[in-house]
C-alpha cells in the first residue's frame, strides 16, 4: 500500500476521495460534460468528461492505490475495460487466455477482435512448463483468471508473470473473482489488472461497470489515450456508486469468505453433491499455489448434483439463494454456467473445460449462512428424482 500500511484502511481512505474544494468526506457527483476554461491555452484541470472527470479520478486513484499500479482507469462495464486493454493490440497479434475465462472474454476475441485479425489460443495456463513453449512470436500477451470462471482453476500468477517478461509480453489478470483485498496481482509481476466493478467492488448488484489497472506510465498513456479515443467511460454517478462500495469491501469479503468456506464444507459431504469446487478447501487443485498469492479461497463455488437430480427442478425449488448471471453481490446467486453465462462458449470447447450440463455456480452472500445451506438443502432434496 503507498499511503495506508493496511488496505483495510486504504479501501476507504485511498486514492482521493475527499473533495478537495469543500472538504466533503465523499467525492461529489461531479455531474457535468464539460468545464468553463479561463482562457485560451491555459491548460485546463478538466475539460470534458470523457477525457476526465473529478468522480472518476477519485475512484480512478483509488482502485490504482488498492492494486498497487501506476494508474487506474475506469469503464461502462468489465467488458468495456477488457475490449479498451485488448485495443492494445494490431492485427496479427494473438493474446493466448486460459481455458474457463469469463464467456464474455472469449466472445469479444472470437467474434470482434478476430474480425481485426488480432486472434487467440486457449490454453491451460496451470501447466506453466507447456505454457512456456505455447509463445510464439506473434503471442503479446497472456490473459489469465485466478481462480478462473466456473471451476475455480488456480493460476500462478507469479510464474505466468515471469514467462511473459520472459518473452517481452504482457500479462493480464482480470481480478475480480478475488479483489484486491485478497489478491493483488500487480505484486506478483503482472503488468495489467483488469475487473468487472460490477461484482464484489460494487458489491450490491446496482451498478455495471469495469476498471483497469497498470504497472508502468508508457501502459498509462497507451490506456488513457485508447479510453478516451473510444470513450467507454463510467458515468459519475456510477463512479460515486464504485467508491461507496470499496469502502465496505474488507467487512463484506471477510463474511462473504466465512459462508462460503461453511458451504463447501457443507456441501462436499451432501450425498447428492457429486462434484465441488472450491480453491479454499486443502484438496482442491491449486490449494498451495493459492494459498501463497491470495488471502483465501475467495466466495466462488462451483458443485455438481449427482444424476438423479433434476436440475431445472433445482434451480425453480430455491427460495433464498436467487436464480440470476452475475456474482459478488450481497444477495446469494446461483446461475447454470451452460445454458448463462458460458452459452456463448460452443459446445465442444465447454465439454472439453469441463462445463457441464450439470455444473452450477454460487455466489456466496452475506445473508445467515444457516439460511443459505437450508434453501441449497431443500432445494438439492426437491430436485430428488428416485
Ligand atoms: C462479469 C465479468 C466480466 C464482465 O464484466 P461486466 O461488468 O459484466 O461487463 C469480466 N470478467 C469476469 C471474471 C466477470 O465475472
Amino acid at each position: 500500500m503507498s499511503s495506508y500500511q493496511n488496505i483495510e484502511s486504504a479501501l476507504i481512505h485511498g486514492g482521493n476521495t475527499t473533495d478537495k474544494h469543500t472538504g466533503a468526506v465523499n467525492v461529489p457527483i461531479y455531474q457535468t460534460s464539460t468545464y468553463r476554461q479561463t482562457g485560451l491555452g491555459e491548460n485546463p484541470e478538466w475539460e470534458y468528461s470523457r477525457t476526465g472527470n473529478p468522480t472518476r479520478a477519485a475512484l480512478e486513484a483509488l482502485i490504482a492505490e488498492l492494486e498497487t499500479g501506476t494508474a487506474g482507469f475506469a469503464f461502462a462495464s468489465g467488458m468495456a475495460a477488457i475490449t479498451a486493454v485488448l485495443s492494445l493490440f494490431e492485427s496479427g497479434d494473438k493474446v493466448i487466455i486460459s481455458s474457463n475465462v469469463y464467456g464474455g472474454t472469449f466472445r469479444v476475441l472470437d467474434k470482434v477482435f478476430k474480425n481485426f485479425d488480432i486472434t487467440y489460443s486457449i490454453e491451460d495456463t496451470t501447466d506453466i512448463d507447456a505454457l512456456d513453449k505455447k509463445i510464439t512470436p506473434d503471442v503479446k500477451a497472456i490473459l489469465v483468471e485466478s481462480p478462473a470462471n466456473l471451476l475455480l482453476t488456480i493460476t500462478d500468477i507469479k510464474a505466468v508473470s515471469d514467462i511473459a517478461k520472459k518473452h517481452g509480453i504482457l500479462s493480464i489478470v482480470d481480478n475480480t473473482f478475488m479483489t484486491p483485498y485478497l489478491q493483488r496481482p500487480i505484486e506478483l509481476g503482472a503488468d495489467i489488472v483488469i475487473h468487472s466493478g460490477t461484482k464484489y467492488l460494487g458489491g450490491h448488484s446496482d451498478v455495471v461497470s469495469g476498471l483497469v489497472v497498470v504497472n508502468s506510465k508508457e501502459l498509462a498513456e497507451r490506456i488513457a489515450f485508447i479510453q478516451n479515443s473510444t470513450g467507454g467511460v463510467l458515468a459519475p454517478f456510477d463512479s460515486f456508486l464504485l467508491i461507496r462500495g470499496i469502502k465496505t469491501l474488507g467487512v463484506r469479503m471477510d463474511r462473504h469468505v466465512e459462508n462460503a468456506v461453511k458451504a463447501a464444507k457443507h456441501l462436499k459431504k451432501h450425498s447428492g453433491v457429486k462434484n465441488v469446487y472450491y480453491p479454499g478447501l486443502p484438496d482442491a487443485q491449486g490449494y498451495e499455489v493459492n494459498k501463497g498469492q491470495a488471502k483465501n479461497g475467495g466466495a466462488m463455488i462451483s458443485f455438481e448434483l449427482k444424476e438423479n437430480h433434476d436440475i431445472k427442478k433445482f434451480f425453480k425449488s430455491l427460495r433464498l439463494v436467487a436464480l440470476a448471471e452475475s456474482l459478488g453481490g450481497v444477495e446469494s446467486l446461483v446461475c447454470h454456467p451452460a445454458s448463462m453465462t458460458h452459452a456463448s462458449i460452443p459446445y465442444e470447447i465447454r465439454q472439453r473445460v469441463g462445463i457441464t450440463d450439470g455444473l452450477i455456480r454460487l455466489s456466496v452472500g452475506i445473508e445467515n449462512i444457516d439460511d443459505i445451506i437450508s434453501d441449497l438443502d431443500n432445494a438439492i432434496k426437491e430436485s430428488e428424482t428416485l
